[in-house]
């Protein structure tokens, strides 16, 4: 049979962008990921030469510099990237999701201003929905832009910001009032552009400082302090109030997409780890893997890897053709972020105590898999999402 997680029917290009970032996986990624993870140390090598290979402007439109590729190539691209090293894929995420919002949403000055440097990389996106309180409950958001003038002054605290301190563009949901009578009706993207850095960077913005994690490292996770800052109203995703729920919803599923492809790259990678260590360690006098207990586990994990795999691609085949999919991304996300915490934890359990010493890959990524579970949604958010639109397609007629 193939390999795991192949995909049908891909153009030449794709094959070529897929087989180029593989290539960088493996000799550029995998070698240092550990070292970097431990030492918590920021990848700038690798970032460099993901900005040279073209992969910040992978989606960004042809016309304003990008190569033009869908969502699909991109969940694939994310895949491999995150087989080598789950902060990388993060590095880019968030960079994505706010292309997506310029590209579907900005102003043509907005999209003109930001896409071509989007492209290059020279400006590098976040997005900051979160709160100290909230995340789940979005609408509920505290964080308010009071207009004063052609200028609104924002206060508040945002928190989880996913390169908060290296990005220089965050599209950031905030309260505005509208006297609409939904909360979510109240909400407005705003396009921050700021200095990387960390402390005050700008007068009434503070990023004070990378939060500790438990895996994810490298890549900075930051709160966002407004204390009286002021940005013109030219700064409004779309130039329109009021629209900023739906912006960030699009973006989100766009998130959803490639978090379930970070799940699929992390759990093949989980699987190769597993199946190579299951053929070496010997006991009872054979290799482990001629262990049946063992060998129904790795029939059990590429099964889920595959099945993870199908629905990722399904969900992001799905986005691309303009269709909506909300409750594809949200299946895709969900099978694919459980089924990625299992299958981690099953490679993790084949290796034995070794599973434990730091000096094993396999370590790492039991630290890296549960945060999928959490980010862009949780599990019981996806399956919120998933039957509210079961509920409206199978409506009953009794
Ligand atoms: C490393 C990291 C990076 C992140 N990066 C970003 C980022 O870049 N930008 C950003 O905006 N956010 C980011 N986040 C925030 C992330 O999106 C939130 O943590 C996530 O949405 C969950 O919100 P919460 O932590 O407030 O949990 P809560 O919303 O407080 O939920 C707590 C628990 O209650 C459950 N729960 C909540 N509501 C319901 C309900 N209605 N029904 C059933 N169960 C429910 C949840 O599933 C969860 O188990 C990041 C988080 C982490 C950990």
């Amino acid at each position: 049979m193939a390999r795991l997680a192949q995909t049908a029917g891909l153009t030449d290009v794709q094959q070529e962008i897929l087989s180029t970032v593989r290539d960088f996986v493996d000799k550029e990624i995998i070698p240092h990921a550990q070292t970097l993870e431990h030492g918590d140390t920021y990848p700038t090598d690798i970032v460099e030469g993901m900005k040279e290979m073209g992969l910040f402007g992978l989606t960004v439109p042809e016309e304003y510099g990008g190569l033009g590729e869908s969502l699909l190539t991109y969940a694939l691209v994310v895949e491999e990237i995150a087989r080598g090293w789950m902060s990388v894929s993060g590095v880019i995420n968030t960079h994505f999701i706010v292309a997506h919002m310029l590209k579907y949403h900005g102003t043509p000055e907005q999209k003109q201003r930001l896409l071509p440097r989007m492209a290059t990389g020279e400006v590098r996106g976040a997005f900051s929905m979160s709160e100290p309180e909230l995340g789940s409950d979005v609408a509920a958001i505290k964080t308010r832009a009071k207009r004063e003038g052609d200028e609104y002054v924002i206060d508040g605290a945002k928190m989880w910001l996913t390169n908060g301190g290296t990005s220089n563009l965050v599209a950031v949901l905030v309260r505005t009032d509208e006297g609409a009578e939904k909360p979510h009706q109240n909400l407005t993207t705003f396009l921050v552009e700021k200095p990387e850095g960390f402390g005050e960077v700008m007068p009434g913005l503070s990023i004070p400082g990378k939060i500790d994690k438990m895996g994810y490292k490298g890549v900075d996770t930051t709160e966002l302090v407004f204390d009286g800052f002021r940005i013109g109203a030219e700064a409004i995703l779309g130039g329109e109030p009021g629209k900023g729920f739906r912006h960030m919803m699009d973006g989100i599923e766009v998130g959803r997409v490639n978090v379930a492809a970070r799940a699929c790259g992390i759990a093949i990678r989980a699987f190769e780890l597993a199946v190579e260590y299951a053929q070496q360690r010997r006991t009872f006098g054979k290799p482990i893997a001629e262990h049946q207990a063992i060998a129904f586990k790795l029939a059990e994990m590429a099964t889920k890897v595959e099945a993870a795999h199908l629905m990722m691609v399904n969900a992001a085949k799905l986005k691309d053709s303009g269709e909506r999919n909300d409750v594809q991304a949200g299946m895709a996300k969900l099978i694919a972020s459980e089924y990625c915490a299992e299958v981690t934890q099953e490679a993790f359990r084949i290796h034995g105590g070794y599973g434990y010493s730091k000096e094993y890959e396999i370590e790492r990524l039991m630290r890296e898999a549960p945060f999928l579970l959490i980010g862009e949604g949780t599990s019981e958010i996806q399956k919120t999402i998933i039957s509210r639109g079961l509920l409206r397609e199978y409506r009953s007629r009794g």
